[in-house]
């Protein structure tokens, strides 16, 4: 379908607002439902094949809406089944910019990662993805497209078993900075009308943007994750700047607040594991005090390297060592598996800018995978 500048692309539009969206043509609400089934269940955008809908309504559709998803750049499968689309984000400055999906198959479980801004300003020192600078936010349609575009390309099983099981805001960007356009794209992958995920199925990652974090516990109840990264103001300052803004102490406050609201489901808290940096034993004595007595788990992310970067990942004992001291010290810990380094993809790590036609800058030649219970 050709895209116009002033169809409404019904992908950006969350069931109550689809509703009024349909009423405003003169229809009956409940064709809000039959769109949504098209949409989300049968994954069909053409609204010409969507048969239970009279002719001319269709007609009346195709004029003023449409089912736009992002169009891929380019496509990437792993041999262990990972798959990596990135997709194009419009120009920023003459040049192409572009972000990255990538679908983690493990047994039993499918997770889709996903991009919520086009770079990111917070300057996190580790990420490839705030090297890049930011460039602009996401439409919500952008968001809930990286899903539509992934679940249709993957399908069902012979089953009917779906392919993406979990969705985690953990690609680029900073989900809580974009959080007008990614609460609608939140309600559409829990709706039982859209994607229909359940809220232990889709995992928000934030760097701690704790104003937000109040207003996410009024709006929804996604599964939180918080990254983390050093257990004390003055090394989580230098490793995640908006550290400054919102220390430690106010993060954790929110955060709890979340739990309370959300009925005590536990976070997880992301730490990155930086060589000599934050991975020292009194780090993880430092870590434990804070965290002990709250429904929290520790996830350590083994570093991802990208090119330019000053850092180095952990050695593997160290990591251990981290993991081992926080479980037998009452926090529940696990490290990320690192797997799929035949196609450059790192979640959380991703930096899909192309810089021009031919050149794409990815991030490291490791992938780093999100392990969510
Ligand atoms: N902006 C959000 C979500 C995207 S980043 C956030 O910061 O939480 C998803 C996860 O990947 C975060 O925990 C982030 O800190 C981590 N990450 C970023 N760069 C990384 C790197 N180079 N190696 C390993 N993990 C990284
Ligand atoms: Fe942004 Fe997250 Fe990267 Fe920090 S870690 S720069 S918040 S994407």
């Amino acid at each position: 379908m050709p895209e116009t500048a002033n169809r409404t692309n019904l992908l950006g539009l969350n069931p109550a607002a689809l509703e009024a969206f349909v009423v405003g043509l003169g229809e009956k609400p409940f064709r809000a439902r039959q769109l949504l089934t098209w949409i989300y269940k049968r994954r069909v955008g053409d609204f010409a094949a969507m048969s239970d809908l009279g002719k001319e309504f269709r007609a009346r559709l195709a004029s003023v809406a449409e089912v736009r998803v992002p169009e891929i750049a380019s496509e990437h499968a792993s041999a262990d089944g990972t798959r990596k689309w990135l997709l194009k984000a419009g120009e920023f400055a003459g040049r192409a910019q572009a972000i990255e999906t990538v679908f983690i198959p493990e047994p039993g479980r499918g997770t889709l990662c996903i991009s919520s801004q086009v770079g990111c300003a917070l300057d996190c020192s580790f990420c490839a993805t705030g090297a890049q600078g930011f460039n602009r936010n996401l439409e919500t349609a952008e968001i809930v497209g990286q899903v539509w575009l992934a679940s249709r390309a993957l399908g069902t099983g012979a089953l009917g078993e779906r392919a993406i099981t979990n969705v985690v805001l953990m690609g680029m960007g900073e989900p809580l900075a974009n959080y007008k356009n990614v609460l609608p794209a939140l309600e559409l992958f829990m709706d039982d009308r859209g994607f229909d995920l359940s809220r232990r199925r889709v995992t928000l990652s934030t760097s701690g943007l704790v104003p937000q974090l109040y207003r996410l516990a009024e709006d929804t109840n996604v599964a939180l994750a918080v990254s983390l990264h050093a257990p004390n103001d003055a090394l989580r300052d230098q490793l995640v700047p908006i550290n400054k803004r919102h220390p430690i102490k106010e993060l954790l406050a929110a955060c709890w607040h979340y739990l309370e609201a959300q009925n005590g489901r536990s976070i997880t808290f992301e730490y990155v594991m930086l060589d000599g940096i934050n991975d020292q034993p009194e780090h993880a004595r430092e870590l434990a005090r804070l965290l002990v007595g709250h429904d929290a788990k520790v996830n350590l992310i083994p570093f991802n390297p990208f090119p330019g970067t000053a850092y180095r990942r952990s050695a593997t004992e160290t990591i251990g060592r981290f993991r081992d001291y926080l479980n037998t010290h009452g926090v529940t810990a696990t490290v990320r598996r690192t797997r799929g380094d035949d196609i450059d993809a790192a979640c959380g790590q991703l930096a899909g800018q192309v810089q021009d036609r031919t050149t794409v800058r990815l991030g490291s030649k490791t992938m780093t995978v999100a392990v969510h219970a």
